[in-house]
């Protein structure tokens, strides 16, 4: 009897020296409180460490007088009056013994012990590193807008700033080609054909500028209205007409007589032109572009498909981007190569506005493209 008493003694003190060990090398802060709020028990050795506090210290002391004032409702609410288990954590600062707060983030538990008193077991983890460094990610994100923001002013201004004298040289050389071709010898004509496709391209690059600070700034709106989509599709095919011919490239379209949707005209012509008009630029001479019309219960896919140069999957993914424009200079396809590779980032954006989609096919190099406009039918 003497023995087993003794044995069991033995695995006790065992027991007792496992679990002591276990809670002296967590790396958490573990304590229980008494129902007087005090700290009845403390692991030593992380409380030093990481609040610098000896054990003499804090027992008998009342837990909550170490957390930082703006935090004390906080942990009384959640740990003492809701009187059970707290499922979850919640973040207090606790106070160091140099003066400074630690950011923990706190579990708990009350219990009845042996005597029937209800005490509240307490976990709490040093959190000050993970907190200070998404401080610092919330700050950075923060300053990343702001020169965002800087950014895109900066292109609204400077855009708004170049377009009126633009404009002038604009319209002034278009004067001068319809109104005083013969009075100018051929070399002058060819420098002013020059300078009217030039200042075309950068009227059309600085109203893409706009538009994409338009959307950054979330102040593209649409004008929506009832438009037969069939009679947008045909003015935007007579608009390129002369190019496409121009090209030897020969637009076929295979339409019904209307599609009536609710959408911004000016908006959906400037998309069906940007991708007609590429479907023109990087097709070669002598080829096809294709336009149909397939009408779904809820939606309408308008697709343009070309004989050109095609898509590779690489090239896929840059489509859509801002400055997506290609490199194909070198690869001698017999395609025009002028662009800025905003057009179909904006498309894009456009087409969203509208709740649809702009999807792509295409076989690879050589095999031709096909873009697809998908518009709900109501939005
Ligand atoms: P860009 O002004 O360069 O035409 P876009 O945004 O309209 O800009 O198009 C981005 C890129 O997508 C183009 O540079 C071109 O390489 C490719 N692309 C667009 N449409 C076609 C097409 N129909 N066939 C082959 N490549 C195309």
């Amino acid at each position: 009897m003497a023995d087993q008493n003794e044995r069991n003694e033995k695995q006790l003190k065992g027991t007792e020296e496992k679990y002591k060990l276990i809670l002296e090398n967590a790396n958490d802060l573990i304590t229980i409180i008494n129902e007087d709020l005090q700290f009845e028990y403390i692991n030593k050795k992380p409380f030093l460490n990481i609040l610098g506090y000896n054990y003499d210290e804090l027992i008998g002391k009342k837990g909550i007088e170490f957390v930082h004032p703006e935090d004390r409702d906080k942990i009384l609410k959640t740990f003492i009056e809701s009187n059970k288990q707290f499922e979850g954590s919640i973040e207090a600062r606790v106070k160091h013994k140099f003066g400074h707060y630690i950011t923990t983030e706190t579990n708990g538990k009350t219990f009845i012990d042996k005597d029937g008193k209800q005490k509240f077991f307490v976990i709490s983890r040093d959190i000050t590193k993970r907190k200070r460094e998404e401080e610092t990610i919330i700050a950075e994100n923060k300053k990343l807008q702001e020169l965002s923001q800087i950014k895109s002013e900066l292109i609204m201004r400077a855009s708004h700033e170049l377009k009126t004298p633009l404009s002038s040289v604009y319209a002034a050389s278009q004067i001068l080609l319809n109104n005083f071709k013969n009075q100018i010898g051929e070399k002058a004509l060819g420098f002013l054909e020059m300078i009217y496709r030039g200042s075309q391209k950068l009227k059309q690059l600085i109203e893409n500028l706009l538009d994409i600070s338009r959307f950054e700034s979330g102040n593209l709106n649409l004008n929506l209205q009832v438009e037969n989509l069939v009679e947008i599709i045909i003015e935007c095919c007579t608009d390129l007409e002369y190019w496409a011919n121009k090209r030897n490239i020969k637009i076929n379209h295979e339409l019904p007589k209307e599609i009536f949707l609710s959408i911004d005209r000016i908006r959906m012509e400037q998309v069906i032109i940007n991708i007609l008009s590429n479907a023109i630029k990087y097709t070669p001479p002598k080829g096809n572009i294709y336009i149909k019309i397939n009408d779904n219960n809820q939606w309408i896919d308008l697709s343009i498909r070309d004989t050109g140069i095609g898509i590779t999957k690489k090239e896929e993914n840059l489509l859509f981007q801002k400055f997506g424009k290609m490199q194909r200079i070198s690869e001698d396809l017999d395609v025009e190569i002028e662009g800025s590779g905003l057009g179909l980032f904006i498309s894009k954006e456009i087409v969203e506005l509208h709740h649809g989609k702009i999807l792509v096919e295409s076989k690879g190099r050589g095999k031709g493209s096909t873009f697809i406009l998908r518009l709900p039918k109501s939005i």
